[in-house]
């Protein structure tokens, strides 16, 4: 059996995506700033996707920016925050200790630059609390980014409440939605979000796409300076086939999120009770507020990266917390965020599920996970030392 369980890390492109994608690529090759026919033909497809989008998060066609990605967006959208903040002279930002290295990396470099920012505890059940954000607000913040579905552990926060007191305080908010959009009801309106990220790759399109939605009057810092193509906010020829199947993914995964989400719940809840069965272990993150694809546990006693290597030779591919910074031993920054330690965050399992994942094959996850787990403590010795009462069990 194989089965592909890493969908938080990348998504399969959907048929469609890739056949308009290629039928761009043999039609409509100009290049949209050219005056001339086929340069319109290509102008046309790309504001038709821009609409697109638009239209899936609620927003209109002139918030969207496409950029590069989920990466580029992020940078961007607290790029020009900061500078807005700095013109005011205000130089404080909110977020979290679990975002996205985009996220985190980016707020290093703010801090060099004189920005001071308070990151979030997250909770256990990985959650953040609207009112820990409200009372993190200073008279001098610019700016709160929150996730809105954490990527390695799923859990989704109370995104329209942390935007409504951001709202009432006068602060930008914004969310990196790149694990939510098309899997989670988003109305950037209604859940009084000011910026938003995503990327295609997330939901079934091509990578190196995305978009930064910003609402009327956020003015957008450039990251990449040049020609004058998005308005004037990212300069480049635009990636037209990649940003046309983009916006069919999107409006293809988001057509099916009600039949996707009740199928999804069913399959990730059944193999979270398969998984609890084993001994020693933790689902990590809250049961119910959480990504319908995600499944996310720690098992004592074992390491991360061996498990996924064995799971591997079952067909099954999954990722660790560990593996995401690939190279490094460090645990995941997430898990130790929600409160791991070193050797249990060590010995973690993501296994993100695909829309089409079967019964059978949740059956399957589980006994191979059981089976590996066991096999893999038979030769542990920190199962040994814990067996034998050297060492004390955590979980
Ligand atoms: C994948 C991901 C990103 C990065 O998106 P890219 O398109 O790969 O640059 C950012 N944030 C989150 C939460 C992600 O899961």
């Amino acid at each position: 059996m194989k089965i592909y369980a890493d969908n938080a890390a990348t998504t399969k492109m959907s048929e469609n995506a890739i056949h308009t994608m290629v039928s761009l690529l043999e039609d409509s090759w100009g290049n949209p700033s050219s005056l001339y026919a086929h340069g319109q033909m290509a102008k046309e497809v790309l504001e038709k996707a821009r609409a697109d989008v638009a239209a899936v998060i609620g927003a209109s066609p002139d918030e969207i920016l496409f950029t590069s990605g989920g990466s580029e967006a992020d940078n961007q959208a607290l790029r020009s925050v900061a500078e807005l903040g700095r013109k005011k002279g205000k130089m404080h930002i909110i977020s979290s200790a679990f975002e996205h290295h985009a996220i985190l990396h980016t707020l290093e470099r703010l801090k060099k630059e004189d920005f001071e920012v308070t990151l979030l505890d997250v909770h256990e059940n990985g959650l953040i609390l609207p009112e820990e954000v409200e009372a993190a607000i200073r008279e001098d913040t610019c700016l709160v980014t929150i996730m809105f579905a954490n990527n390695e552990i799923g859990t989704i926060q109370p995104i329209r409440e942390i935007g409504r007191i951001c709202r009432e305080k006068n602060v930008l908010f914004h969310t990196d939605a790149v694990q939510a959009v098309a899997h989670v009801p988003i109305n950037v309106k209604e859940d009084n979000i000011d910026l938003l990220s995503a990327s295609a790759h997330k939901f079934h399109g091509p990578k190196g796409v995305g978009f930064l939605y910003a609402k009327k009057g956020i003015r957008l810092t450039n990251l990449i300076e040049g020609g004058a193509q998005e308005r004037g906010r990212r300069a480049g020829t635009e990636n037209v086939p990649g940003i046309a199947a983009m916006a069919e993914a999107l409006k293809e995964t988001s057509s099916r999120m009600d039949e996707n989400t009740a199928h999804l719940t069913k399959m990730r809840d059944k193999l979270i009770s398969g998984l609890a069965e084993i001994p020693h272990s933790a689902l990590n993150g809250d049961a119910t507020h959480r990504l319908p694809s995600n499944v996310n546990f720690c098992f004592e006693g074992i390491e991360g990266e061996s498990l996924l290597l064995l799971l591997d030779d079952k067909g099954i591919q999954a990722s660790s917390g560990s593996a995401c910074t690939s190279g490094s031993l460090d645990p995941s920054h997430v898990l130790l965020a929600i409160g791991r330690v070193h050797d249990v965050a060590h010995g973690s399992l993501r296994l993100c599920l695909g829309e089409d994942i079967t019964e059978e094959q949740v059956d399957y996850i589980i006994k191979s996970v059981k089976d590996v787990v066991s096999y893999l403590r038979g030769f542990s010795p920190v199962w040994r030392d814990l067996m034998s009462g050297k060492a004390r069990f955590i979980l």
